[in-house]
C-alpha cells in the first residue's frame, strides 16, 4: 500500500510551507519518510528587517555618539581596510555539521519593486540592506539553549546598542518593534550593523568601549521587525545608510569593487547541517515556539518509540541549498563499523532548507553506532548507542541539555539550566557517579573514570535525558 499526501498552505503572502509525506507500507512493518521542503518565514519588502524609521534613528544616534566619543576618524570608502569574518559561532558543546542558510542577501537593485542579490540571482528581497543568515534546524530551540553566538566581524568600538526587547517575533510583525542590536565603528570609519539578538544577550560594553575581532557580542534571536531566529548582517561604509556596501562581492554587485569578507563563502553551499537520530518523527512547530525534537542518541533495546514498530528509530538528515536531481546517502554502522544498513534518495525539488527522515530498524550489537549521511561530497555523522541490559527506560530527549566537552579527559560540563539529578552510568546501567545540583552548569571531575562509553542521565522537572559521553 502506498499512500502519498500533498498539501500546500499559503497562510499569508509572505509564509509559504509546502508539505510532502509518504508513507508506503511493506509486508506489515510500517516503513515511514517524510521529506519537506521548509521554506523559512523570511522578511520582505513589507517586512523589512530594519524600517525606514528605525533607520533614521540609527543614523542621528551614530552621528551624536561619535560626535560624543569625539571618534574622528577619516572615512575612506574607497580604501577600506576593514576585512570581514563570519559573524556566528556555535556554542561549546554544539555537535551538529553546521548550523546557518542565508536567507537574503543585500539587494542591489536599487529600483523599486525588483530585486537581485551579487551574484546575479534573487536570494534577497526589494530594499534589503544586509545579509540574513538564518540558523537551521529547529531555530529556536537554538535561540533556547544559546547554541549560536553573534561575534564581531572586525574589531572595532561601539557606537550604539540597545537591548530588553522581545525576541520571539515572528513575520508580519508590523513596524514599532524595537530590535537588540550593536552597531561597531571600524578603524577606517566604516561600521558594523548587528540585528534581531536576545533578549539580555548584547554585550555588557557600554558605548565607546572597544571589541575585539571574535569577540561574543550578542546571541542570534528574533527581536524587532523579524521574522524568524536570524542574524541581520549589514555593513556601511561610512557612517550613513547611503554608503551600504554588500560584503560579497559577485558580477552584479554595484555597490563595491571588492569582497570585504576575510573569505567569501560561495552563494551556495549545498551541505548536511545535521544527521540525527530520533525516537520518533520530529515535529516542527510553527514560530514562534521551538520544535519537538525527539532526538535521542541512547536506545536501550527492546526499544518501543511513540507510535514505531519495536526496535526502529526514526533517521534524519537535515539539508541547505539543495537542488533537483541531487542525491543523500545514508548509512547506519555497527559498532565495529561495518554496514548494517544503507539507502539513498534523490531529491525532486529545489529547496533553500529541507530535511527528509526514514524509520529504519536499529543495529541490534550493543555498542556505539554511527548514523552516516553524505551529500555533496561531505559526510556528517552522528554516534548513538545501542544497549541490551541497562534498564533505562522512558527517557526524553532534553535539548536544552548540553554536555561537553565530547570525547571529555578530566572534566565534563552539564547545562541544565534547571535542578536536576545527574547520574553517569556505565554501558551495563550500573551507576559510576550521582550528583543534584541546583546549578546552571555544572563540572564533574571524571579524571578516575576509565577509558570508554559511558551514559550520562539527566532527571529534571521536563523528564529525562539519556545521552552518551566517551572519556579519552
Ligand atoms: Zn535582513
Amino acid at each position: 500500500m502506498k499512500k502519498s499526501l500533498k498539501l500546500s498552505f499559503i497562510t499569508s503572502a509572505i509564509f509559504l510551507m509546502s508539505v510532502t509525506i509518504t508513507n508506503a507500507q511493506t509486508g506489515g512493518v510500517n516503513f515511514s519518510m517524510q521529506v519537506q521542503e521548509i521554506q523559512i518565514q523570511k522578511n520582505d519588502e513589507a517586512n523589512p528587517c530594519i524600517t525606514a524609521r528605525e533607520y533614521e534613528l540609527i543614523e542621528n544616534r551614530c552621528a551624536a555618539n561619535i560626535i560624543l566619543l569625539n571618534i574622528n576618524k577619516r572615512q575612506k570608502r574607497q580604501l577600506s581596510t576593514t576585512s570581514l569574518n563570519w559573524p556566528l559561532k556555535t556554542a561549546p558543546g554544539f555537535t551538529d555539521c553546521s548550523y546557518y542558510f542565508i536567507g537574503a542577501y543585500v539587494d542591489q537593485n536599487s529600483a523599486s519593486g525588483v530585486f537581485k542579490d551579487w551574484n546575479c540571482g534573487t536570494r534577497s528581497y526589494d530594499g534589503h540592506g544586509g545579509t540574513d543568515i538564518g540558523i537551521w534546524p529547529f531555530p529556536f530551540n537554538k535561540v533556547d539553549s544559546n547554541s549560536v553566538k553573534v561575534i564581531a566581524a572586525a574589531a572595532g568600538t561601539i557606537i550604539d546598542k540597545h537591548d530588553g526587547e522581545f525576541d520571539r517575533n515572528c513575520v508580519g510583525v508590523g513596524s514599532g518593534l524595537k530590535a537588540n542590536y550593536l552597531i561597531i565603528q571600524h578603524a577606517d570609519g566604516s561600521l558594523a550593523l548587528y540585528w534581531h539578538m536576545k533578549k539580555n544577550s548584547i554585550t555588557s560594553k557600554t558605548i565607546g568601549q572597544t571589541v575585539v575581532v571574535g569577540e561574543q557580542i550578542g546571541v542570534v534571536a528574533s527581536s524587532g521587525s523579524s521574522s524568524g531566529p536570524h542574524l541581520h548582517f549589514e555593513v556601511w561604509a561610512g557612517s550613513t545608510a547611503s554608503t551600504r556596501i554588500d560584503p560579497y562581492y559577485g558580477s552584479c554587485n554595484l555597490l563595491n569593487a571588492s569582497s570585504w569578507w576575510t573569505s567569501q563563502k560561495p552563494a551556495s553551499e549545498p551541505a548536511i547541517l545535521k544527521a540525527s537520530v530520533h525516537i520518533t518523527d520530529y515535529i516542527p512547530k510553527p514560530c514562534p515556539k521551538s520544535d519537538t525534537t525527539n532526538e535521542s542518541t541512547f536506545y536501550a533495546l527492546p526499544f518501543n518509540g511513540p507510535g514505531m514498530p519495536t526496535d526502529y528509530a526514526k533517521f534524519f538528515v537535515f539539508l541547505r541549498d539543495v537542488s533537483s536531481g541531487t542525491s543523500v546517502d545514508m548509512k547506519i554502522l555497527n559498532p565495529n563499523g561495518t554496514t548494517y544498513n544503507s539507502w539513498n534518495y534523490t531529491f525532486t525539488g529545489t529547496f533553500n532548507v529541507c530535511y527528509a527522515g526514514w524509520s529504519k530498524h536499529l543495529p541490534i550489537v550493543p555498542g556505539v553506532c554511527t548514523f552516516q549521511a553524505t551529500y555533496n561530497g561531505v559526510t556528517c555523522s552522528q554516534n548513538f548507542t545501542i544497549s541490551t541490559n541497562t534498564g533505562i527506560s522512558g527517557y526524553y530527549n532534553l535539548t536544552d541539555v548540553v554536555i561537553y566537552p565530547n570525547p571529555a579527559t578530566d572534566n565534563l560540563i552539564i547545562e541544565t539550566h534547571q535542578k536536576a539529578k545527574i547520574e553517569i552510568l556505565n554501558t551495563a546501567g550500573q551507576i559510576i557517579k550521582a550528583i543534584h545540583t541546583a546549578e546552571k552548569q555544572i563540572r564533574i571531575d571524571i579524571s578516575d573514570l576509565s577509558c570508554g562509553v559511558y551514559l550520562i542521565k539527566v532527571k529534571t522537572d521536563k523528564g529525562i535525558a539519556v545521552k552518551e559521553f566517551i572519556k579519552e
